[in-house]
């Protein structure tokens, strides 16, 4: 069993800092974390300890919100013509690639194709990639946000909800994920259209649920969202426009919040070049999700990092510039970090990553610069990235 010793580092544990630790890891997990002046006889006894002085070691990051399908070209719906499984899954290996080298060691598709057979590839250790949840395809109304461009299955009604659900979880989503308004990206659907009924969500996160998924719900407008939220679902993407009375109930149901910004952003700074529908609907939400911003962290709701990565102009592995955008409109670096840690693991349902603690999975990053001291030190390449205890940075091939 491959013994490591990570020898007088500051380590973020996904809560708080702490200078000169010592973190001990066998196998694939933590087993020691303290003091580094205190560790333990074993510790002692690592040949060569990784110096973790100057450094600072945190847990690998989490993206909630990524479509490996799709490359962060400007215009979305092109990149979409001709894809398939195949192709969906082959794109989707060379973009976990690029989450893996920017320490992003847990990533959640939220829509796509090929991506349930490749969570599996990446599970058997045939592709190299960060841990993968996939939910196969999104669900959306006829006519919905995603159902030209390929990642969408179209649901109508409750029955075809729950069947819609029972079909992903059948092809190996881990995940559900509902589109419950219009979306940027889909000509012809304002984005504040609330698109599914009550009904049609609720069947949706009861069915999820029965089989231990969790929902995330795509939900730009304020009714939309309102209605996601009290449907019951784990995770409101967007969430563009969010009311105070919105905010106050995903605080008191524990609903997760993932602003993605960097999609907003990728928008906004190329208005000239992404298609026109597209640059109309970003900029009309473009205030709007900075007070919601502003008014989401001061309700206290919970936020996670989701990416959305693979539209225009947001690349695979952006997960450090997410936070990056979270501290650019209102969280502290140290908020932002626990979304990009410990908040996402908890959304996602996983119990032992997001945390440098004890029995952890060793998914880890090492850093030369302390992000909490300087969050732009995330969109720098890590010194080391390790996966399960194994050191996987410069990847191989
Ligand atoms: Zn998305």
């Amino acid at each position: 069993m491959a013994t490591t010793y990570i020898a007088d580092v500051t380590v973020f544990d996904g809560a708080r800092v702490k200078p000169r630790q010592g973190v001990l890891i066998e196998g694939d997990r933590i087993v020691w974390v303290g003091a580094h002046v205190r560790a333990p006889r074993r510790a002692a006894g690592v040949a060569r300890p990784v110096e973790g002085a100057g450094r600072t070691l945190t847990p690998g990051l989490i993206d909630c919100h990524v479509h490996l399908n799709f490359d962060g070209g400007a215009d979305f719906a092109a990149e979409a013509a001709g894809l398939d499984e195949a192709v969906g899954a082959i794109k989707g290996t060379a973009n976990l690639r690029r989450h893996l080298e920017a320490a992003v060691t847990t990533v959640r598709d939220l829509g796509g194709q090929g991506t349930c057979q490749l969570a599996a590839a990446v599970e058997a250790g045939v592709v190299p990639g960060p841990r993968l949840l996939a939910s196969g395809r999104a669900l959306t109304i006829t006519g919905g946000h995603g159902h030209s461009v390929g990642f969408a299955r179209e649901v109508d009604g409750a029955d075809d909800a729950r069947k819609a659900v029972r079909q992903q979880i059948k092809a190996g989503a881990r995940s559900i994920k509902v589109v419950a308004t219009g979306g940027v990206l889909t000509p012809g659907i304002p984005v504040s259209f609330t698109a599914m009924t009550p009904d049609e969500l609720l069947a949706v996160v009861d069915e999820a649920h029965s089989w231990g998924r969790k929902v995330a719900a795509h939900a730009i407008g304020a009714e939309g969202v309102l209605r996601a939220v009290r449907s019951g679902v784990d995770s409101v993407e967007h969430c563009n426009q969010l009311t105070a009375a919105a905010a106050r109930e995903m605080v008191a149901r524990g609903t997760f919040r993932g602003p993605t910004l960097c999609a907003v952003r990728g928008l906004c700074d190329h208005l000239d070049t992404v298609p026109s529908y597209a640059a109309e609907k970003a900029l009309a939400v473009h205030d709007d999700s900075r007070h919601s911003m502003r008014r989401a962290v001061r309700a206290g709701v919970r936020h996670v990092v989701s990416t959305d990565a693979g539209t225009p102009f947001n690349p695979h592995g952006g997960a450090g510039r997410e936070v990056g955008f979270l501290v650019d409109w209102g969280m502290s670096p140290l908020q932002a970090l626990v979304a990009a840690t410990a908040n996402g693991a908890e959304n996602l349902g996983l119990t032992d990553v997001g945390s440098v603690r004890e029995g952890f999975v060793a998914d880890l990053a090492l850093w030369d610069e302390n992000p909490v001291d300087d969050p732009s030190a995330l969109v720098r390449r890590p010194r080391a990235v390790y996966q399960a205890g194994v050191k996987v940075t410069p990847l191989r091939g």
